[in-house]
Parts: C-alpha cells; sequence; structure tokens
C-alpha cells in the first residue's frame, strides 16, 4: 500500500511555485508539442481541449473529458468559491507515447519522479495566466478519469491559492471516483 502510495505521488505530480525558483521557464514551451502532433481543439465549460486524434477511442475520451469536466465544476462549486488569481485552462489530452516523450515534453521536470511514465501533469508555471493540464489518454477508462479528476483538483488549489497538497489530490480524486461511480 505504501508502496502504492508512494508510486501515485510520483507519477502525479505538481509543478509548484517552489520548484519554480530552481528553474528557468522555458520560452514557447509548448512549440515541440504542437509541432509533433497533428491536434483538434474545441472548448466546453471555459476549458479548451487539445487533443490528439486517432481513433474511435480518442472521440470517446474527448466525450468523456468534457462530462467530467462539467462534473468536477459542478462538484468543487468552481464558479462560486472566491478564485485569487485568474487562470485560463488548457487540457491537453495526449497519446501515451506523446505525454512521455522527453523532447516533446521536455519543459516537465522529469528527474523529479526519477524519469518515469506519467499519467497527468499540471502546469502553471511556464505560463503563469494559463492553468495546463496534460492528461495521458492512452490508458484504461477509469485511470484517465481519475487523472483528470487529479490534475484538475491541482488547478483549483492553484486557482485558489489552497495548499499544493499532493496527498488532498489523490484523496479527492478517490472521492470522486466514489461519488460518480465512474472510476
Ligand atoms: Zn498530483
Amino acid at each position: 500500500m505504501l508502496n502504492k502510495i508512494l508510486i501515485l505521488s510520483l507519477i502525479l505530480f505538481f509543478i509548484t511555485p517552489v520548484d519554480a525558483y530552481a528553474r528557468d521557464r522555458i520560452p514557447n514551451h509548448l512549440r515541440s508539442l504542437f509541432e509533433s502532433t497533428d491536434m483538434n481543439v474545441l472548448g466546453i465549460s471555459d476549458v479548451t481541449i487539445f487533443y490528439e486524434n486517432f481513433s474511435a477511442v480518442s472521440d470517446e475520451r474527448v466525450e468523456t473529458a468534457q462530462d467530467i469536466i462539467i462534473n468536477l465544476k459542478e462538484h468543487l462549486n468552481y464558479d462560486s468559491v472566491p478564485h485569487c488569481q485568474n487562470l485560463s485552462v488548457k487540457m491537453f489530452l495526449l497519446d501515451y507515447n506523446t505525454i512521455n516523450d522527453r523532447d516533446v515534453m521536455h519543459f516537465l521536470t522529469w528527474s523529479d519522479w526519477g524519469n518515469i511514465n506519467i499519467w497527468g501533469a499540471y502546469d502553471s508555471f511556464h505560463n503563469q495566466s494559463t492553468a495546463e493540464l496534460y492528461i495521458n489518454m492512452g490508458v484504461a477508462e477509469t485511470r484517465f478519469i481519475k487523472t483528470i479528476a487529479h490534475e484538475f483538483y491541482h488547478h483549483f488549489q492553484d486557482l485558489t491559492c489552497g495548499e499544493e497538497d499532493e496527498q488532498a489530490a489523490v484523496r479527492f480524486a478517490d472521492e470522486f471516483c466514489d461519488i460518480f461511480d465512474e472510476c
């Protein structure tokens, strides 16, 4: 169990402002991602979703993501609670190989979690007016949903200047999955 928690902590990470002091912002950090992928874009509930479009599975994942975003916002009272900053939200739904391509996703601090493959990431460091959620859609649907809940909660912590707490995000995703019974 302890191992499982540790692995979750490593895989689902949060780039904190504290981390930010130790590194430089990479200008145009998303260029390699946009250059190496063919992404579609749509908007749902003030979230811009960029997604790689390969197959019927990715279409299903995009539909699921839209439903989950709406559920998450309701569950968190997202529009009612006080926000301490304005952040536009971009969610990138990426193929397993894309999100784990160290050249494409070079702006993530891979060494911070032992350079293992990831399910998701949250970053508002490189573009400080934008919350960027990176989600691996090449996983089982239950894992996909739980990862969205986890990374979205990191965004919520950021938006409300709450404590940047990894275990709280793990707990939130578990609770969300229990309540909505989808993951
Ligand atoms: Zn996390």
